[in-house]
């Protein structure tokens, strides 16, 4: 009898265990897209923190090393909806008439061909809030984050030149990372504003571009990072295996390094290893072979 009830009992403790563990493993199975949730939000959480892009809509950038130089012309621009999707992406906004007409007392003008994949977005000339790239896909590359984004996007032409620019560097064991590509000018809105009310407009503006003035809105840019910088947009890498293969290669591409070191006073922007712009193989060449900047290349 004695003997029965034990093994009664201990039988019962062992279904309880299975029970128990079962209900943990299924607990577990339930959370799992949720755990994993979280560390991505760490990750995400991260990178952000060093000063990059948005990582993810909720996710605010500030410190972006790469506005410090998209930046700058205040262009009193404030016509637009919060929602940067509905933006029809037209270009005819853009005045088709008399160049010197738009030209303000800052010596500021809007852009007038803005679809040319020679267009030159800066200080001195800005994209309509309403300037939205109709052709815009998301580039087969790898990135340096998961999940959608609008900055993952390029303009198509753009988009098949990063393709094989970086078909070519995984060929060659270079590993490089798309991190930030198309911006919309509510996005840049958004991070100009945001960064705005925490230090002035006027420090805000050295690190973020005002919208309207930053090249990502072309769809034609692409910030790039590597493992050794931590994915992050650092000046260090340029001295990267990552950073000098792309400065050596990028023109066979069709992209040219927007802001170059010796050319800080032509394009007004400090030196961004990580920033390339599509321009098409023929002036990337030139551009390349000449060491000039992009505004010297229309001289
Ligand atoms: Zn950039």
């Amino acid at each position: 009898m004695r003997r029965n009830r034990k093994k009664k009992s201990r039988a019962r403790g062992l279904i309880f265990t299975v029970v128990l563990l079962l209900i943990v493993l299924y607990a577990g199975f339930l959370l799992r897209g949720k755990i994993s949730f979280f560390f991505d939000k760490i990750i995400a959480g991260t990178i952000t923190e060093n000063g990059n892009d948005i990582i993810n809509e909720d996710t605010p950038v500030d410190g972006n090393i790469d506005n410090n130089m998209d930046n700058d012309t205040g262009t009193g621009n404030d016509s637009n909806s919060d929602n940067p999707e509905n933006n029809p992406g037209n270009q005819e906004q853009n005045n088709a008439g008399g160049k010197g007409n738009n030209i303000s007392e800052d010596g500021k003008q809007p852009v007038e061909n803005v679809d040319d994949i020679l267009v030159i977005v800066n200080k001195k000339r800005y994209l309509e809030s309403d300037y939205k790239p109709v052709d815009l896909v998301i580039p087969n590359v790898k990135f340096s984050f998961d999940g959608e984004h609008e900055k993952k996007y390029m303009r198509k032409e753009a988009a098949e030149a990063l393709e094989e620019f970086f078909g070519q560097a995984y060929e060659e064991g270079i590993y490089i990372f798309a991190l930030s590509g198309y911006r919309s000018y509510n996005t840049q809105k958004w991070l100009f504003e945001n960064r705005a009310s925490k230090i002035g407009e006027e420090e805000a503006n050295k690190l973020i571009a005002r919208p309207g003035e930053s090249e990502h809105q072309t769809g034609l840019a692409m910030d790039i990072t590597s493992q050794s910088v931590q994915f992050d947009l650092k000046e260090k890498f340029g001295e990267t295996e990552e950073g000098k293969w792309v400065k050596d290669n990028a023109h066979k591409f069709g992209f040219i390094i927007r802001y170059t070191k010796d050319k800080e006073d032509i394009t007004g922007y400090n030196y961004e290893p990580w920033h390339i712009r599509y321009v098409g193989k023929e002036a990337a060449r030139e551009i390349y072979n000449k060491g000039i900047a992009f505004e010297e290349y229309f001289d």
